[in-house]
């Protein structure tokens, strides 16, 4: 499987960044590596001060899919989810000035915690989903999917334009506003529309 993930997808969070508004979803990739199940602890890697959390919401594609139209992008996927896009700030802000990819700052070993996935069924409305991130019981990140600048089923089409999507890849769709640093000992509880889908410490 593979990991996508959509980058400057919430106006403020580009701006927060000194980001340009993107005109088309900017992409890239994680491997599997970088995953975190089951709650399980993130360890704070040796090669960057700077590491920040971006609560995300998750997709879970569910079928076989290339050039997929907006129109019918809603079929391929059945299940939400919540994730962290840890970021080595620092090793990106390097990466990004010299014009090198970001793979190392985004990609690494842990980079990508996910929660319990929920089914779309369940949401009144993918379009409008809040979600959150606290960090040691304090409220950081707010989100909801209706401020999104490119919407699920955009993303879905203009990345399998470029990418096959397979059963099981994830795409990681943005961050909202208010990212920041984590240290050792921090404990980060995600949720959407008020239900805790991912707990998580930093060791
Ligand atoms: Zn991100």
């Amino acid at each position: 499987m593979k990991i996508l993930a959509i980058g400057r997808n919430y106006l403020e969070h580009a701006k927060e960044l000194n980001n340009p508004v993107p005109e088309e979803p900017v992409i890239f990739l994680m491997p599997e590596t970088a995953l975190i199940k089951k709650n399980q602890p993130f360890f704070y890697p040796d090669f960057s001060n700077d590491v920040h959390y971006e609560v995300e919401l998750v997709l879970k594609i569910n079928r076989l899919g290339k050039n997929i139209s907006e129109k019918f992008a809603h079929r391929y996927y059945d299940e939400i989810g919540i994730g962290i896009d840890f970021t080595a700030r620092d090793l990106q802000n390097e990466l990004k000035k010299k014009g090198l990819p970001w793979e190392k700052s985004k990609g690494f070993d842990g980079a990508a915690p996910i929660g319990k996935f929920i089914a779309k069924e369940s949401l009144s409305d993918v379009h409008n989903i809040s979600f959150s991130l606290e960090k040691n019981g304090e409220s950081v990140q707010n989100g909801n999917s209706k401020d999104m600048i490119f919407s699920f089923d955009a993303i879905i089409a203009h990345v399998s334009k470029f990418f096959t999507l397979k059963i099981g890849d994830l795409i990681f769709t943005g961050t909202p506003a208010g990212v920041g640093p984590v240290k050792i000992g921090d404990e980060l509880v995600a949720k959407i529309e008020g239900h805790e889908l991912l707990k998580l410490h930093v060791k």
